[in-house]
């Protein structure tokens, strides 16, 4: 079944070139237990190689069932060992961190044996060696003796017809050589088995054949006696390799060996945590520098600010201002949030001031005039270079003004303290309490959008339009409405007793869908006596003054919180979160001015970044090469025992993927932690606002990306030569 024409095997090494073996013909068949004995270095172990197709040969043909090898690929090899070849070797060649079980467990599972077949036939095994004791211990605790029995079962595992053993009992005790011996004449009764030995003496009495080397060549070759005629071959079947025995393998192989585990991921800790910092660092730099801004929503853009809302849209709730206000660094809370945006606007026929609102309890002094004795004083914070107040200021204090956002009949008010402020051109007006209400009301009433429906007819509500808007009025009953004459041609025979007035009111915040019960109707002349307004508010709807009122009052929906700290208010924000409001912080709402110190900033930090990156990777890749160094043994093995290049690479993907997961995983804790004040950190906290979703899955696509280059090129290197060289190299 197997022959060798005149095949001979050089080594080359730097130039030099010697003989392994030269001019070699020989036959064998099945059935046969075939002893090679010769000196040291004429060529046994070399011989046994080239047949084991572990090391190539120059010259001459070895045929395997009449089929020619010398063309053959290294994945042609893979096949011709997986089908023909079991190996027991002088040095063993086994994984020292596995167990005997996993020892013999690795060669199935790289055959693609399912796991239900594989348990049955190890423990088989282990028992027809006698290992059944030191079944879970690891071989490198074992005497050499014990490792070659383990080496024999693994050789056995594979059903391959040909068992190629080189000085198998050398390091065996002569009652062990015995039964190792007779088990592989036992099996040599359906398979070929070749056992190269310096001591034919003791296996005299089981071959049917001796060959003797000398130099490189056959010297003699005997037959001692006939061995039986076998017809049939078994060749070992061998499957893909599937994705489980990967995972058991790789995984296995993450952990089994402790200082390489821990070392490779500190590797990766190391990158993910670096990355993380330079990155966050940068934006947190980025940012600082675009905090002077504008912005087109927000007019308020105190640096201490932040919005708050609801997560469940509703209104805040006396309890909701009390939990807040508990909370540390909370300075004050201003519960109607839309006014701090709001601009409005002082004239008089001469002057004209124009600026943001504040409420005047939140100052106790002026630089010049007085504080506000009444509900319609106020105070102006402004520029000292503004001319009206510098040269007119007599002028302009205790002169009536008009507040144009509150379209009042009665609307006089007085400038009476004004207060410096040169670092800005936005002027801050402080109005009392009273006025702030009225306008806030206005802006809720503005911002909403009022439909009415009386039988066909339909409109919408114009704030201040009066005679087509719905009005509070105190002689209306609550629950009803009063319309004007002309609606009433709408009703069955003018008769409208029964029907209803619908009013919607939608706004950002809320939806209404009320309806009212017809009262009556008014004409020119009655509109007075039953609504308490003139003629000009004819085509008016009139109800309920409360009614009216709970159309707008309520309640806050956002209000606005401002904090003591500022560097405390990413803090702040992840406890107003866990309380149930969505925050948002003014300042991530502003677009920076000089937008080019952000441009060049965004460009360091690529470079910065990507050189980070190029580095650490050629760092981890060395350090992880290195470590994976010692590792060659193991890949040579796994090669011998029929794992071919994608096999082998996956099995190291999926070992090096474990740890970066795991590395990983350490850093979405250590995220969390901080994230839930379980690590209080304020600057961590800080930090960590500045790193977006998509920035950690990013970090997670490098981090796999590097894992897999890394594990492509080791791969490569490995097998690019034969696996004796390889072997050679660890020598
Ligand atoms: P044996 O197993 O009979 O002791 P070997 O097959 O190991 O003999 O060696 C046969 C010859 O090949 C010897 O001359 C030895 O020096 C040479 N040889 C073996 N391995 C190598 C190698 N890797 N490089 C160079 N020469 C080698
Ligand atoms: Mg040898």
């Amino acid at each position: 079944m197997l022959e060798l024409k005149n095949v001979s095997k050089f080594y080359s090494n730097k130039k030099m070139v010697s003989v392994g073996f030269s001019k070699v013909s020989l036959k064998f068949d099945i059935g046969e237990f075939i002893a090679i004995t010769g000196e040291s270095g004429s060529g046994k172990s070399t011989l046994l190689n080239v047949i084991s197709g572990l090391d190539s040969y120059e010259e001459g043909e070895m045929l395997i069932n009449g089929q020619e090898t010398s063309h053959y690929s290294e994945k042609d090899y893979e096949m011709y060992r997986k089908k023909y070849i079991g190996n027991i070797f002088q040095n063993f060649n086994l994984v020292n961190s596995y167990t005997v079980y996993q020892n013999i467990e690795l060669v199935l599972l790289l055959n693609g044996k399912k796991k239900s077949e594989v348990k049955d036939k190890v423990l088989d095994l282990i028992d027809k060696v006698n290992l059944k004791k030191y079944k879970n211990t690891k071989v490198s605790k074992l005497s050499g003796g014990q490792k070659q029995r383990v080496g024999i079962a693994r050789a056995l595992a594979l059903d391959t017809p040909i068992i190629l053993a080189d000085e198998p009992t050398g390091n065996l005790d002569k009652k062990s050589s015995e039964s190792v011996l007779e088990l592989l004449y036992n099996i040599s009764k359906e398979k070929l088995v070749i056992v190269v030995t310096h001591n034919y003496d003791q296996i005299e009495k089981y071959v049917t054949r001796k060959i003797t080397m000398h130099d490189g060549r056959v010297l003699s070759d005997t037959i001692i006696k006939k061995h039986e005629n076998v017809d049939k071959i078994k060749e070992n079947i061998s499957h893909d390799v599937g994705l489980a025995n990967k995972i058991r393998l790789g995984v296995r192989n993450a952990f089994n060996i402790p200082t390489k585990f821990l070392l490779i991921l500190a590797v990766y800790l190391f990158i993910v945590f670096s990355t993380f910092f330079v990155y966050s660092s940068f934006q947190e730099l980025k940012y600082e520098n675009s905090i002077d801004g504008y912005n087109n929503f927000f007019n308020n853009l105190d640096k201490k600010r932040v919005i708050i809302k609801k997560k469940d849209k509703t209104a805040f709730t006396d309890d909701d201002y009390e939990n807040i206000s508990k909370l540390s660094n909370i300075d004050r809370i201003v519960k109607n949030d839309m006014s701090l945006d709001q601009n409005i606007s002082l004239s008089s026929n001469k002057f004209y001031y124009y600026g943001i609102v504040q409420s005047v309890n939140l100052i106790t002094k002026v630089d010049k005039g007085r504080m506000p004795e009444n509900d319609r004083e106020v105070v102006l914070v402004t520029n000292e270079y503004d001319y009206s107040i510098s040269e007119e200021y007599d002028e302009v204090i205790e002169s009536n003004f008009t507040l144009e956002e509150l379209y009042e009949e009665e609307n006089k008010i007085k400038i009476v303290g004004v207060i410096f402020n040169n670092d800005t051109y936005n002027n801050i007006i402080y109005i009392s309490d009273m006025l702030l209400e009225k306008l806030n009301d206005r802006i809720n009433k503005r911002f909403s959008e009022v439909t009415y429906t009386f039988k066909g007819i339909s409109g919408t509500s114009y704030y201040g339009s009066k005679n087509n808007e719905i009005l509070p009025s105190d002689k209306v009953k609550s629950g009803y409405a009063i319309i004007n004459d002309d609606w009433k041609y709408e009703c069955a025979n003018d008769n409208c007793n029964n029907e209803k007035l619908n009013i919607k009111v939608k706004n950002i915040f809320y939806e209404l869908n009320n309806n009212y019960a017809f009262l009556s109707t008014y004409t020119n002349e009655t509109i007075k006596k039953v609504s308490g307004y003139d003629k000009d508010y004819y085509g008016a709807i009139f109800i309920n003054t409360n009614d009216y009122n709970s159309l707008y009052n309520r309640g806050y929906f956002q209000s606005s919180v401002f904090v003591e700290d500022e560097k405390l208010v990413r803090n702040t924000m992840n406890e107003l979160d866990k309380l149930g409001f969505t925050t948002l912080y003014i300042k991530d709402t502003v677009y920076a001015y000089d937008s080019s110190v952000t441009a060049v900033l965004n460009i360091v930090m690529l470079v910065v970044i990507l050189s980070l990156i190029i580095v650490l990777f050629y760092t981890s890749y060395f350090i992880i090469k290195l470590v994976l160094k010692s590792r060659n043994t193991y890949y040579s093995t796994l090669r011998v025992l029929g794992s071919s290049f994608n096999v082998s690479k996956s099995i190291l993907n999926i070992e090096l993927l474990t740890i970066a997961h795991l590395a990983y995983l350490i850093f979405a804790i250590f995220i969390i932690f901080i994230k839930k004040s379980i690590i209080n950190s304020d600057s961590l906290i800080s930090l960590c606002s500045y790193v977006s979703g998509l920035d950690y899955i990013m970090l997670y696509v490098i981090l796999i990306f590097m894992t897999l280059l890394i594990t492509f090129r080791y791969a490569r290197k490995l097998f690019k030569d034969t696996i004796m060289n390889n072997y050679r190299q660890e020598v």
